[in-house]
């Protein structure tokens, strides 16, 4: 395989208390790409997100970031994490602190870039998202479309090299939905490269490069957007398919 992956998983296992939750899992994300994790709740999504930030410590396999061993025990894992965004399905912001401040809190306070700086750059991402006029609320002035659109920025405004994305609209009534994946479809044109995991299956299919359908743990399946969907090789796929369309 290649290093020149943004983010690879080999032979990824994670257990919880004697459970597999992850097994065997191989993941090759190359940049620019959009990478759709899809499956039924339960099936790992959530997991397999949190060991590649760091979040969960895995049972077995590696993981690598930009060619680097992430999972190797000398790794400065706080380097990694400053190098991966992740917005999760809510409560993303903190309700004490205006947008601006929830935006510039990590590259001034992990990143030491100077204030004035921060804000410069935040405004500039919250303009370029919709949000300008929002910096100086606090959260819970937003709609949920608008916080999770403010924690996409506050993830953007550290550079990541990758964006981790879990289900991000599905606590937002389905009228919010859009807005948030229309910002998603322009971090793609911008070349972002993203892994994310959603049960918005018409915009998977729109947006992503590559599609993984995981099944109690295991990726079963995987192919273009285009090959899961339109021609799902496993039966398993089908009826999940079939079940959510
Ligand atoms: P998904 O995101 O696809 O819904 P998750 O990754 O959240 O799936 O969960 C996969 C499995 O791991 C589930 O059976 C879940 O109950 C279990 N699990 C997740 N997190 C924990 C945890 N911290 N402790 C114990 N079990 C967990
Ligand atoms: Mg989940």
């Amino acid at each position: 395989m290649s290093d020149v992956s943004v983010l690879r998983l080999e032979s990824v296992r994670k257990t919880f208390g004697g459970s597999v939750v992850l097994r065997d899992v191989d993941l090759e994300v190359a940049p620019h790409t959009v990478t759709a994790l899809i499956g039924a709740s339960g099936s790992g999504k959530s997991t397999l997100l949190r060991c590649a930030n760091l979040l969960e410590e895995i049972d077995d396999g590696a993981i690598w970031l930009d060619g680097e061993e992430i999972t190797d025990p000398d790794a400065d894992q706080d380097a990694v994490r400053r190098r991966i965004g992740v917005v999760f399905q809510a409560y993303n912001l903190f309700p004490h602190m205006t947008v601006l401040d929830n935006v510039t809190l990590a590259p001034r306070r992990v990143h030491g870039v100077p204030r004035a700086e921060a804000e410069e750059r935040a405004r500039e991402l919250l303009e370029r998202l919709g949000l300008a006029e929002k910096a100086d609320a606090y959260p819970d002035r937003l709609s949920g479309g608008q916080q999770q659109r403010a924690a996409i920025v506050r993830a953007l405004a550290v550079r990541p090299r990758l964006l981790l994305l879990d289900e991000i609209t599905a606590a937002l009534d389905p009228e919010l939905v859009g807005e948030v994946l229309d910002v998603v479809r322009g971090l793609k044109d911008e070349g972002m490269t993203m892994v994310l995991a959603t049960h918005e299956m018409g915009f998977a299919r729109d947006v992503a490069d590559q599609v993984c359908f995981l099944d109690g743990g295991v990726v079963l399946e995987r192919g273009t957007a285009e090959q899961v969907f339109a021609d799902p090789r496993r039966e398993r796929t089908r009826r999940f398919l079939r079940r959510v369309v």
